[in-house]
């Protein structure tokens, strides 16, 4: 699971050392970066428990009930502040203050749409940068996209996500965090507030939430606590490529309700728009979206097909989906393609998009179109690109990281 500890940098790698032909001795090499504190808010309550015990703070006989105290500061009142703890005694609040931080990350920048979409660009760690998006009016009151990854190891074709390379995982605190500043944002704290505005999460953002899955099961984990955010498991949803091998340990571990980008009904064009299909095909990825834990007519199975002009969208495909979905408990979600710059693809007509649609209504699945949100300020599914590029880990090594936890 996640690491605890603190982030030490020697200032010199490993090969560095080599090149200039020092004896190799990690062990002894003083650290010549301060240690950077964890950041409390990626830590589960079971986690929190351990790491303020460990580091002196609480002692174990009390250490659950301590831990609830200060998870629900963190969580259900927002506290950025180890001070706002008052309730905590002052030399608990002194030691938590010691060796662990709140802080939030920073923004970058933050864009409203015109209708009402919002958009953080948020820097987590130095050359870390993530884009989170609120859409208003989606889900029970509305929805966060969140990202699982900054850049992405998969390239398919359609995606503004797929040309950026992978950076790295983000943590189960820089997820987190995206909730936290959505919500400081909305001003949603206590977590209880009557009229909540921000109901669903949507793994939705940049990256592969499967090839993340310890730092996003700790993330639901925490966001789902009802001590804390407690937004119900039901209400959070995780979007994957198809990356079969991992789709039982998703269920069984976050209970989290499935989509799955098809956006293809035949191998051939899958292979092209989804190339991890060349991977897991079609007919792997439906015999594993058939073992999903808990999957019911109460909790069915979202299937995103991506609207492309002239590529996916004639009423042929409409019925081959029709087929390929027989026996399971699924919804569709007709996604019109949004356009980024550099992209060859089109989005599909309007006309063809609601006859592509009225098929699958005849055959009996709810398949609403999801209206294009916020394209005018390119925070629209697929739009997301943050300007992180991958340095050498060497580099980053030699860079103090923020990163909370
Ligand atoms: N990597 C995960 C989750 C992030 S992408 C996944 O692929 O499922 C979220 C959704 O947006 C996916 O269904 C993806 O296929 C879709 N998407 C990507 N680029 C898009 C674009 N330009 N227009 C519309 N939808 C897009
Ligand atoms: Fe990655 Fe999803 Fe974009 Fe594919 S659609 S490149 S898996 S973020």
């Amino acid at each position: 699971m996640r690491s605890a500890g603190f982030c030490y940098g020697t200032g010199l790698t490993a090969l560095d050392q080599t090149a200039l032909g020092a004896t190799l001795d990690l062990a002894r090499v003083t650290p010549v970066v301060a240690a950077v504190p964890i950041n409390l808010s990626g830590l589960t309550r079971e986690a929190l428990a351990h790491a303020l015990v460990e580091a002196g703070a609480v002692p174990a006989d009390k250490a659950k009930m301590r831990a609830t105290q200060v998870f629900r500061w963190i969580h259900h009142r927002g506290a950025v502040d180890f001070a706002q703890m008052t309730d905590v005694a002052k030399d608990t609040r002194a030691a938590l203050a010691d060796h662990f931080s709140l802080s939030r990350p920073e923004i970058v920048e933050r864009q409203v749409s015109r209708d009402g979409t919002r958009k953080w660009l948020i820097r987590t760690a130095p050359g870390i940068e993530v884009e989170a998006v609120y859409i208003p009016d989606v889900g029970r009151s509305g929805a966060l996209c969140v990202s699982s990854q900054v850049g992405c190891t998969l390239n398919c074709t359609f995606c503004h996500t797929g040309t950026q390379a992978l950076v790295r995982n983000l943590t189960a605190a820089e997820i987190v965090a995206q909730v936290q500043v959505c919500k400081d944002d909305l001003e949603e704290w206590p977590s209880d507030k009557e009229d909540r505005r921000l109901s669903n999460i949507v793994f939705m953002g940049m990256g592969e939430p499967l090839y993340n899955l310890d730092g996003v099961a700790d993330a639901i984990d925490i966001i789902s606590d009802n001590e804390g955010i407690a937004i119900s498991r039901r209400r959070i949803t995780v979007s994957t490529s198809g990356v079969v091998p991992e789709l039982i340990a998703l269920g069984e571990r976050t209970q989290a309700m499935l989509a799955i980008s098809l956006h293809a009904t035949n191998d051939e064009l899958r292979d092209v728009l989804v190339p991890i299909n060349k991977k897991y095909d079609i007919a792997a990825l439906m015999e594993g979206i058939r073992t999903y834990p808990g999957i019911s007519n109460a909790r069915r199975v979202t299937f995103e097909y991506v609207m492309l002009k002239g590529v996916n969208d004639t009423p042929a495909e409409a019925l081959a989906l029709v087929k390929l979905l027989k026996g399971i408990p699924a919804k569709i979600n007709l996604i019109p393609f949004n356009p980024w710059p550099g992209t060859d693809y089109e989005c599909s007509d309007w006309g063809t998009i609601e006859a592509f649609a009225a098929i699958l209504n005849r055959a009996g699945y709810s398949s609403p179109i999801r209206t294009p949100r916020g394209r005018d300020i390119l925070a629209a599914c697929g739009q997301l690109k943050s300007d992180s590029e991958k340095v050498r880990a060497s580099a980053r090594r030699r860079t103090p990281t923020l990163a909370p936890g």
